[in-house]
């Protein structure tokens, strides 16, 4: 038997580096994505080249019917391991004040934040819960989720959202070994801050600079660890002292 980790959103930013971080450990990948391949491909070839393993899955986390026939194919080219560290990191951003949203900027990144993390932790849950060998899920929610941002409603709903499922899945799991937590970072370089306006925003962080992916993906790789089992149902921000 073999545990896998499920990285959602795992061709860029956070999620590549977590996929690397993780392979880095020993740990096989799958490697999800919606529509970026050779990015995720990028992902893939540097694991390998590093003596890492990993593997591409690419479906939309916001579409039950793709996630459910991806999940179960990968199963069954895989009868004897299963998903053992599950990170939820796929999301996007649609800002706009509330006002002049489109619905279908709400429920576009409802749908990948929120309803992605249902599908595909609902799917790889009870795998995770009937082995016995315990599991670890991490969500990527954000520092939006907590305080909430002005001109991302849906974005802080989504991830103030994810937060509340972390918390009650968190005390569903723990008698089987596994534990749930979330992640939340501030601002760091990805493609998804790419357009914001950087010297202004960075101003505002004590540290005076924007996170760097690697950073959260070390937090991210200590929380799937044997170190961090006695740590559930937590939400660790990683924000340059942004937000206390
Ligand atoms: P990013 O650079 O824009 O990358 C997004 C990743 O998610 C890509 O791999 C993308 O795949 C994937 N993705 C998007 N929609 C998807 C869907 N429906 N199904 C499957 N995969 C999907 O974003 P990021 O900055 O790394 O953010 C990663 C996570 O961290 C997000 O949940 C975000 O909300 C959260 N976060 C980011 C920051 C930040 O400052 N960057 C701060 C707080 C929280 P493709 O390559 O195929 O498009």
């Amino acid at each position: 038997m073999t545990k896998y980790a499920l990285v959602t959103g795992g061709s860029r930013g956070l999620g590549r580096a977590v996929c690397l971080r993780l392979a880095s450990e020993g740990i096989p990948v799958v490697i999800n994505y919606q529509t970026n391949a050779s990015a995720a491909e990028e992902v893939k070839t540097q694991i390998e080249a590093a003596g890492g393993m990993a593997e591409l899955l690419p479906f939309n986390v916001g579409d039950e019917a793709q996630v459910e026939a991806a999940l179960s194919t990968w199963q069954d080219t895989h009868p004897d391991d299963y998903i053992a560290y599950l990170v939820n990191n796929a999301g996007i951003r649609r800002d706009n004040l509330m006002f002049m949203m489109p619905t279908e900027d709400w429920h576009a990144v409802v749908q990948t934040s929120l309803d992605g993390f249902y599908y595909v932790t609902k799917r790889c849950l009870t795998k995770m819960m009937m082995r016995r060998h315990g599991g670890r899920i991490v969500n990527m929610t954000s520092l939006s989720g907590i305080k909430g941002m002005p001109g991302q409603a849906n974005y802080s709903a989504a991830k103030a959202a994810l937060i509340g499922a972390t918390k009650a899945l968190a005390q569903e799991c723990a008698a089987r070994s596994v534990t749930v937590n979330a992640v939340a970072p501030g601002f760091i370089e990805t493609d998804m801050t790419k357009d914001l306006p950087v010297d202004e925003l960075k101003k505002l962080v004590p540290m005076n600079r924007f996170g760097r992916p690697e950073e959260v993906a070390e937090l991210v790789a200590f929380l799937v660890s044997d170190k961090a089992a006695y740590i559930t149902g937590e939400v660790v921000s990683i924000n340059g002292g942004l937000y206390t």
